[in-house]
């Protein structure tokens, strides 16, 4: 066992100097790697085969300029990104990310993370991802059309039905979905459905894809719940960030008899003891395109907003982090666990830090990596490809039925698999190694490619 640690430790160090300041990149790697030494302990044959080295090495990187000319005239020019990080399983797979914030080695921590998450789904799509250090708030509609037009001017040529098939992700929603497949259709002369999902639903989109992501979150806390007895009735419960995650995370929630009674944006946080008016929210959030200060502002007596102050002060049985990447450190689990916390699960991609995850591990607070409990989303993705393949399009309860099953799936592997390994409850373990044996064994099949 210290010879495989030796060696997974190496593999890492590795990664680190073949992949220099990339920290998001690497954080994610360790991620993996730390569950991986019982695996190769039972399975030698995947550290023989060289699969760790060829899963960390993108099969393709896309780095190019996106020109455009914004409001007053003036050129501005972005750096846009596709990393086409593992297609053994199926076509590349994954969302597109616009916001200031990314660089190479946030693409690559979120496509990376993007392989096992879709391996875990069971459904026949490979990893990537994609996006642009371009800052949507405060742009105009026609400013994002043309950032829109001139992104894909150069992303249409890497993407396909078969090849790579983004997806939104922060920044990108149904509006942008919607330019980049106008300008694809425009480019190819293709109306070629599967090329992008989160489509609008008259034009190709899914049912349930915009709630997929939340919806599916709470599907998975209620399994987890479920396993011990438990249900949502009645739970108190935070919820961080008011994009399109949260809001239907939250939606769930309230449907299932449980209460989000705070959620937040990156100004502070809003604390609501009535329960979160989601009508409200989503007028503050998606109309008037406003801070969650005005939340409160208008919801009056029930509600505060508490700015530039964590939202993990809050007490709350479960918690859901669903903004960003990093968001709940140490001190925050240390405050959660304080407060009685039992249940968090990722709705963001990696918003625990590993010290928070290692905290809520020593104090038994069972803890579901986003890889399992956020693949709801690209989940019914992949079921807008299957509907646009055969020319179909399915009822919402139809599609809401199968996410929830995907759901219950991801949760009896991850569950399954921890205890193969003798870990049993451990959420993390069982879903990167589940998720790895699953891309492994089909690389291995395929042969050195
Ligand atoms: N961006 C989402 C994720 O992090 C969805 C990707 C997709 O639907 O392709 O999984």
């Amino acid at each position: 066992m210290a010879r495989l640690e030796e060696k997974v430790q190496d593999l890492y160090d590795e990664v680190v100097a073949r992949n220099p300041g990339e920290a998001e990149f690497h954080q994610a790697v360790r991620e993996v790697f730390d569950s991986l030494g019982p695996v190769l302990a039972a399975h030698p044959h995947y550290a023989d085969a060289g699969i760790i080295e060829r899963l960390c090495e993108p099969e393709r990187q896309i780095i190019f300029r996106v020109p455009w000319v914004d409001d007053a005239g003036r050129v501005r020019i972005n750096r846009g990104f596709r990393v086409e990080f593992n297609s053994a399983l199926g076509p590349f797979k994954g969302g597109l990310r616009f916001h200031p914030s990314v660089y190479l080695g946030v693409v690559k921590f979120l496509g990376f993370e993007q392989i096992f998450k879709n391996a875990l789904t069971g459904l026949p799509i490979g990893g990537g991802k994609g996006g642009a250090d371009f800052d949507p708030k405060g742009r105009s509609d026609g400013e994002v059309m043309r950032f829109c037009q001139s992104f894909m001017t150069e992303l249409y040529r890497h993407i396909g039905e078969y090849t790579d098939v983004p997806a939104g992700d922060i920044g990108v929603g149904g509006r942008e979905i919607g330019y980049l497949f106008g300008q694809y259709k425009r480019i190819t002369n293709r109306y070629e459905s599967g090329v992008l999902t989160g489509k609008g639903l008259t034009w190709g989109g899914s049912q349930v894809r915009p709630e997929a992501t939340g919806y599916g979150v709470v599907f998975f806390v209620a399994e987890m719940l479920a396993a011990r007895g438990e249900d949502l009735e009645g739970r108190r419960i935070v919820v961080s960030g008011s994009g399109n995650v949260a809001q239907y995370a939250i939606e769930k929630v309230h449907q299932l008899g449980g209460r989000v009674v705070a959620c937040s944006d990156s100004g502070g946080y809003v604390v609501d003891e009535a329960g979160i008016d989601l009508e409200l929210l989503r007028e503050v959030k998606n109309v008037r395109r406003a801070r969650i200060a005005d939340y409160a502002r208008t919801r009056g007596v029930t509600a505060h907003f508490v700015a530039g102050r964590s939202i993990w002060e809050v007490p709350t049985d479960i918690a859901m982090p669903c903004a960003t990447q990093n968001e709940l450190d140490a001190t925050d689990a240390e405050s959660l666990i304080g407060n009685g916390c039992r249940v968090v699960a990722e709705g963001a991609n990696m918003p625990a830090t590993p010290e928070a995850i290692k905290a809520f591990s020593k104090a038994g607070v069972m803890f579901a990596p986003g890889k399992a409990a956020n693949a709801g989303g690209v989940a019914t993705s992949a079921l807008e490809m299957q509907q646009n393949a055969s020319r179909d399009s399915w009822s919402f309860e139809y599609t809401e039925r199968r996410l929830s099953e995907i759901m219950s799936g991801i949760h009896q592997t991850c569950v399954r698999t921890a205890d193969e390994y003798g870990v049993p409850g451990d959420y993390v373990l069982g879903a990167n190694i589940a998720g790895f044996t699953h891309v492994a064994d089909a690389m291995l099949a395929l042969g050195v490619i």
